[in-house]
């Protein structure tokens, strides 16, 4: 089926799926090609006021309508949202089948829908909450071309996206990409903290470590050096950042990356 005329049914209206709605439909998807279920209303009263979208509150009828279905709930109640659709939607194999729930490997959803359907994992990352997310996403050996350049599209309206070869390399992607906002907020929290010793109010350090980090962001997206060089572009011989660098490299900051990395990729696969 042409992409242009996918119809794309979100399952579950939460938090994530009502950003890459916002996105898509920010981006020029059409409204109408986007259908979403959820158990209560209010959340569907909002999507249907802010962008008219078709909503419901009985999943099969989502589910029916929909050329790509994108399982949007948590993981603990994904056997049972799949189990019910798999009984009550005819033609689930026509489907495109998107997950974007942690943790589940393909095997869970071949148990759950049926082994005949196409289905990619997607693990975007808390950022497409305001449109500058990573997802990592990873196709079954029965999904098209074409499916792919759909979910990539869907995706790219939240940010950027990057193909994997296996499901192993999400466990990888959760554990940096993932993962990772959180360890930049506690570098942020350390450093606002630092400058609130050194007699900056609380409002004036958060300000300066919030600028500082969007500084250093777009400067390390915009350019073509790598952040070594960033990193070394900006310390001068003898100078006061080359002495909090040294302090930085004296607490092995690389060494500890890799260990938090390394015991996040272990839990990730703990969980699968
Ligand atoms: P959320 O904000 O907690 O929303 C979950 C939604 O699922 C709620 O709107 C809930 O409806 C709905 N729901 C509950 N039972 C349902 C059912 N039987 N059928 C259909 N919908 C049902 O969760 P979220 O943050 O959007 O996360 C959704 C998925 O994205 C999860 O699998 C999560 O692991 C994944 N994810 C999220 C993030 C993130 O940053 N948020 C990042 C990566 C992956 P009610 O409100 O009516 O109960």
């Amino acid at each position: 089926m042409p992409n242009q005329v996918r119809k794309i049914g979100f399952i579950g209206a939460g938090n994530m799926p009502q950003s890459i709605i916002g996105g898509m439909i920010k981006g020029g998807f059409p409204a109408d090609a986007v259908l979403v279920s959820n158990p209560s209303r209010p959340k569907l009263d909002l999507l249907e006021e802010k962008y008219g979208l078709t909503t419901s509150q009985d999943n099969h009828e989502i589910a029916r309508q929909a050329d790509v279905i994108v399982l949007s709930v948590k993981p603990q109640l994904m056997r049972e949202v799949c189990e019910d659709l798999q009984a009550n939607v005819p033609d689930l194999a026509n489907k495109l089948i998107v997950t974007i729930a942690a943790g589940l490997r393909f095997a869970s959803y071949y148990e759950f829908l049926g082994d005949n359907i196409r289905v990619v994992r997607v693990m975007p990352n808390t950022p497409s909450l305001v449109g500058a997310g990573l997802s990592g996403l990873v196709a079954d050996s029965s999904v098209t071309d074409d499916d792919r350049e759909f979910v990539t599209q869907v995706f790219n309206f939240v940010g950027t996206t990057i193909w994997l070869e296996d499901e192993d390399g999400i466990d990888v992607l959760g554990a940096v990409a993932g993962s990772g906002p959180a360890y930049f907020f506690e570098f942020m929290h350390g450093l606002q903290r630092a400058a609130e010793e050194f007699g900056f109010d609380p409002e004036q350090a958060r300000l300066m470590v919030q600028q500082t980090a969007l500084g250093a962001a777009k400067m390390a997206c915009e350019s073509e050096l790598s952040f070594i060089d960033l990193r070394k572009q900006v310390t001068s011989k003898g100078g006061s950042t080359a002495k909090g660098i040294e302090a930085y490299q004296q607490a092995e900051l690389g060494e500890i990356s890799k260990r938090a990395v390394g015991a996040a990729v272990a839990r990730n696969q703990e969980m699968a």
